[in-house]
C-alpha cells in the first residue's frame, strides 16, 4: 500500500499530524494507498518554502525557467503509461482516455505555458510628447492551485503551469479523491530539476488543507476549479483579505439541435458530449435540447448509441465509461435519476447501477438518457456531473436560447446546425463562457476559459492565465 507524501520545499514529507486517510480504488471499491490529511501547519510550511524559492525563482532568466518546465513535459510523455493507469486507477476513467487526452493534455499544458512565457509582452503607450507610458508585469509572488478529481492531472497543470511560467511559486492541493498522479508529477518536478521550494503539493481534505491555503495571509493568489459551493465558500474567505481569484466552477451545459444539422455527427458527438468521462466533466452536455420536427428520430439514434457503450473495467481498452469517481458521487448520481422519476422523467435507458462479475463493489452506474423533463424541474437546473442527460424538444430558436439560459449557470454550450447565421444569432445569445458550433470539446490553450453567471469568475487560457498571476504596473516616464 502506497503511502502518497506531500511534496514541500523539494522533499516529501509525511503530515505533521502524522494522520493518513484512505484512498478507494473506485472500480474496485478498495482501499489501495492512503493520502495525507494535512492541515494549516504543512500548509504553513509549504508557504515558507515557496516564500524562500520565490526571489531566485522570479528573478531565474525566462528561457532557463521554460527550459525546466519544458523537462517536466518531456517526463510526463517518458511516462505516459505509468500516469495513464494511475489516473485511471485513482479517479475510475478509462485508461484508454487518460492515455489520449488527460496525461497527453497535462505535458501540452507545460508546454503551452513554458513557451508562452518566452512571447508574453506588455503594452507601452506614447502620451502624445509628453510622457511614456509602459506596463511591468511581475508575478505575483505565492499562489495557491486547487483542482477538482474529474481530470485531475490535467486540470492541476492547468493551474500550475502558467503560475511557475509566470514566476509564482506555488502550493498546490489536488482533490483528496484523485492524488495519485499529483504526487507522482512531483518525482517528475523534482528529477527534472525544478528547485526546491518553487513548487509544494499539500494533500488532504479541502475543508482543512484547501481551507487553510485559502485562509493564508502570505498567498497572494488562488486559482481554483472546482464545485460552484465551494467556490462561494473560497470568495467569502478571500475577498476580505483582498486575494486574486481565478475561480472556475460548475455547468449545466446546453446543447441544441437544430433540424438543419448534420445528424450523424450531430448524434454522435452529442453522446461523446454527454458521457465521456462518465459526464464527470464540466463541459458535458447535459441538457440536450432538439427542434420538434428532429426529436425523435435524434432520440432513437442517441438512445442506440447510449446502449452501445461499454461500462466495464478501466483498465480495458473496450471500455468507454468507467466507474464515478467515489461511492459518495454515485449516491449522488443515483438519487438525482430517482429525482427525474420523481419529478415525472421517461428513462429511455439505463438508470441503474451496474454490478460487473469482475468488480462487484465498483461505482458504475449505466449511461442515462431521460425525456419528458420540463427544462425547469431540478434534474434540468443542477448539476449532476455523472453519465446522466435529459433530451427536451423545442419549437423555435427563441424557445431554444431561453431554455438554454435559463439556469444559473454559464460555462459551455454546443450548437447544431448548418445555418451559419443562425449559429452566429444564437452562439452571440448564449450566456455562456464558451459556444461550441458543430463540435464540442475542441481546445485550443490560446483561447479564454471560463464561465459566466454561476459558473466562474475571471478566464484562464493563454494570455488571460499569465495575466493572471503577473501584477500589471503602470510607469510612467515624464519626457519633457
Ligand atoms: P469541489 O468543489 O468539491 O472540490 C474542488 C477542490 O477544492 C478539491 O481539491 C477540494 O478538496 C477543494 N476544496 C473543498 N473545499 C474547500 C475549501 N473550503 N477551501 C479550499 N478548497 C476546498 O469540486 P469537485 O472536486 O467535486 O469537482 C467537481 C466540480 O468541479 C464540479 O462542479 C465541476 O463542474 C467543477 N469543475 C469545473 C471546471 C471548470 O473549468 N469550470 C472543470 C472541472 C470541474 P477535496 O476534494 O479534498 O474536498
Amino acid at each position: 500500500m502506497t503511502d502518497i507524501l506531500n511534496y514541500i520545499n523539494g522533499g516529501w514529507v509525511a503530515p505533521i499530524g502524522r494522520k493518513f486517510f484512505d484512498n478507494v480504488d473506485p472500480a474496485r471499491g478498495e482501499v489501495y494507498s492512503r493520502v495525507p490529511d494535512s492541515d494549516e501547519r504543512d500548509v504553513a510550511a509549504a508557504v515558507q518554502a515557496a516564500q524562500v524559492a520565490f526571489p531566485a525563482w522570479s528573478a531565474m532568466p525566462v528561457q532557463q525557467r521554460a527550459n525546466l518546465l519544458l523537462k517536466v513535459a518531456d517526463l510526463i510523455d517518458r511516462d505516459l503509461e505509468l500516469l495513464s493507469r494511475a489516473e485511471s486507477q485513482d479517479q475510475g476513467k478509462p485508461v484508454k482516455l487518460a492515455r489520449v487526452m488527460d496525461i497527453p493534455r497535462a505535458s501540452a499544458n507545460l508546454r503551452f505555458f513554458a513557451t508562452g512565457i518566452i512571447h508574453f509582452s506588455s503594452e507601452a503607450h506614447a502620451t502624445d510628447n509628453e510622457a511614456i507610458n509602459y506596463t511591468l508585469r511581475t508575478p505575483v509572488g505565492v499562489v495557491g492551485c486547487i483542482s477538482p478529481w474529474n481530470l485531475p492531472l490535467y486540470l492541476f497543470t492547468w493551474k500550475i503551469a502558467p503560475a511557475l511560467a509566470a514566476g509564482c511559486t506555488v502550493v498546490a492541493k489536488p482533490s483528496e479523491l484523485t492524488p495519485m498522479t499529483a504526487y507522482l508529477f512531483s518525482k517528475l518536478c523534482a528529477e527534472a530539476g525544478l528547485p526546491p521550494g518553487v513548487l509544494n503539493i499539500v494533500h488532504g481534505m479541502g475543508s482543512r488543507a484547501g481551507q487553510a491555503i485559502v485562509e493564508n495571509p502570505d498567498i497572494a493568489a488562488i486559482s481554483f476549479t472546482g464545485g460552484t459551493v465551494t467556490g462561494k465558500k473560497i470568495a467569502a474567505t478571500a475577498a476580505p483579505m483582498f486575494k486574486k481569484l481565478s475561480l472556475e466552477l460548475g455547468g449545466k451545459n446546453p446543447n441544441l439541435v437544430f433540424a438543419d444539422c448534420d445528424f450523424e455527427m450531430a448524434v454522435k458527438t452529442s453522446v461523446a458530449a454527454a458521457f465521456t468521462n462518465q459526464g464527470e466533466i464540466c463541459l458535458c452536455g447535459s441538457r440536450i435540447f432538439v427542434e420538434r420536427p428532429l426529436f425523435d428520430r435524434f432520440a432513437a439514434e442517441f438512445v442506440r448509441q447510449t446502449q452501445e457503450m461499454v461500462v466495464g473495467d478501466p483498465m480495458s481498452n473496450q471500455t468507454r465509461l468507467g466507474a464515478l469517481v467515489s461511492e459518495g458521487h454515485l449516491e449522488k448520481v443515483l438519487s438525482y435519476i430517482e429525482l427525474a422519476r420523481q419529478e415525472g422523467g421517461k428513462i429511455l435507458t439505463g438508470g441503474k447501477r451496474v454490478k460487473l462479475a469482475t468488480h462487484p463493489n465498483g461505482f458504475f452506474v449505466e449511461p442515462t438518457v431521460i425525456t419528458g423533463l420540463s427544462h425547469t424541474c431540478r434534474t434540468n437546473q443542477e448539476e449532476i456531473f455523472g453519465p446522466v442527460v435529459t433530451l427536451v424538444p423545442f419549437d423555435s430558436e427563441e424557445d431554444a436560447v431561453e431554455m438554454a439560459n435559463s439556469t444559473p449557470y454559464g460555462l459551455a454550450a454546443t450548437v447544431w446546425t448548418e445555418n451559419l447565421k443562425r449559429a452566429h444569432r444564437v452562439a452571440g445569445q448564449i450566456k455562456s463562457g464558451i459556444v461550441w458550433v458543430n463540435c464540442w470539446l475542441l481546445r485550443d490553450l490560446r483561447t479564454p476559459f471560463g464561465g459566466m453567471k454561476q459558473s466562474g469568475v475571471g478566464r484562464e487560457g493563454g494570455w488571460e492565465a499569465l495575466r493572471f498571476f503577473t501584477e500589471a504596473k503602470n510607469v510612467c516616464i515624464k519626457l519633457k
